[in-house]
């Protein structure tokens, strides 16, 4: 076995174990493999062990992917900073995009996504940690956003996203995700039976675990499966 399946059998356990321990379902934890800076040869690998969703983080990076990997049935997530002039080819290109986190950018994607295509999956992307540099819209604005981004036509809002500030203890890394999941629970509240959110993207590499206990639907897992990335953008 190549030890890139090997990796993939071993996050697939943890994913196993962690969903046993909290309780839930296995299927309702989806592994989505981030691949930024990863050669298609690897994702290729990566789909022979039955992985379907791939996250990428670099626009062109990924569009030369897609290209050479259309061969293959990838359901492609786009979870990278998102330029607004860059947006019809990923509202062309990408099945969900995890990193919404303004309402310009949502209502670009919702104008250049082809009614004839799905809908485009989106999370609002969330800055929970509260860090001055980072994207993602501030908690108290993700109601209005999500109320705007509601109205547009050719997406479908599907949940939340957050990186949260890495931390030293178990009990500082679990405190933005139960945030994530209170901030999803709140908004479900105001929501019809047919908007309800469904989605929770969080859990990395290095707090999967702890992710999937406070109720991550997504965890996008890149160095466990690849190792090391290639380069540094
Ligand atoms: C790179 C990246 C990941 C994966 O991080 P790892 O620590 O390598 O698992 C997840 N989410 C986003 C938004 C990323 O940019």
């Amino acid at each position: 076995m190549s030890s890139i399946a090997e990796n993939f059998t071993l996050v697939r356990q943890q994913i196993h174990s962690a969903a046993a321990d909290a309780q839930r379902s296995e299927a309702s934890v989806q592994l989505l493999a981030v691949s930024k800076t990863r050669h298609a040869d690897e994702l290729r690998q990566a789909w022979q062990t039955g992985q379907r969703a791939f996250g990428e983080n670099y626009l062109q990076e990924s569009l030369d992917k897609i290209e050479v990997l259309k061969d293959l049935d990838i359901e492609w997530h786009f979870i990278g900073p998102i330029q607004s002039n860059k947006t019809r080819p990923i509202a062309e290109n990408f099945d969900w995009v995890h990193s919404v986190d303004r309402f310009k950018i949502a209502q670009r994607l919702s104008d250049q996504r082809s009614p004839a295509q799905p809908p485009l999956n989106i999370c609002l992307q969330i800055n929970i940690s509260r860090e001055d540099s980072k994207a993602g819209c501030l908690p108290e604005e993700a109601e209005e956003l999500l109320n705007q981004t509601l109205q547009l036509p050719n997406i479908r809002v599907r949940g939340l996203m957050a990186i949260p500030k890495s931390a030293d203890t178990e009990a500082e890394q679990r405190k933005p995700l139960t945030e994530m999941n209170q901030l999803l629970s709140n908004l479900n509240k105001s929501l019809t039976d047919t908007q309800q959110l469904d989605t929770l993207s969080m859990g990395m590499s290095g707090d999967m675990a702890i992710a999937i206990q406070e109720g991550a639907t997504i965890v996008r897992v890149g160095t466990a499966l690849f190792g090391p990335r290639n380069y540094k953008q």
